[in-house]
């Protein structure tokens, strides 16, 4: 399915122009727009999905396949030394476009790019009222 009012949706049926760097049946792969270092690139499922939360399974497993495909070849042409992949889900979380997609963001030693957080401390608290929840 397709969202009409979607950037993503349509940046992915290639409505509008983009700097491609894969595509298939279900998949396009795109330069972002505002890169967080040189290569950052996006993954983007031809149909609509929200977020991780609604995605398909099947093209759930398949994105993550993309992604090592994609970042085995990039990591080569762009020589940098290692990749995070950022995948954000609500505004809460920094999700601007909510139509799914993957970062993948190339890394270089010490290039003090911010993605990350402070380290805390598992409260023993925390952790028993979590598991508990979850039984
Ligand atoms: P989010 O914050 O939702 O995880 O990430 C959205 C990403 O999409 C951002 O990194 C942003 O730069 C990128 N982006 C938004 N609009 C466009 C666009 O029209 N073209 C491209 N190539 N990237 C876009
Ligand atoms: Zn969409």
């Amino acid at each position: 399915m397709k969202n009409e009012n979607c950037i993503f949706c349509k940046i992915a049926a290639g409505e509008i122009p983009s700097a491609t760097l894969y595509e298939d049946d279900d998949f396009r792969v795109i330069l972002d727009a505002s890169p967080a270092s040189k290569g950052h690139a996006l993954i983007i499922p031809k149909e609509h999905y929200r977020n991780l939360y609604d995605l398909d399974d099947a093209l759930a497993s398949k994105a993550l396949v993309l992604a090592k495909k994609m970042t085995l070849r990039l990591k080569d042409v762009l020589r940098c030394d290692g990749y995070n992949i950022v995948q954000n889900n609500e505004e809460a979380a920094g999700q601007t476009v909510f139509h799914f997609h993957m970062h993948m963001i190339p890394r270089h030693q010490d290039d003090k790019i911010g993605i990350g957080w402070k380290m805390g401390e598992l409260k023993e608290k925390d952790k028993e009222e979590i598991l508990n929840k979850l039984k």
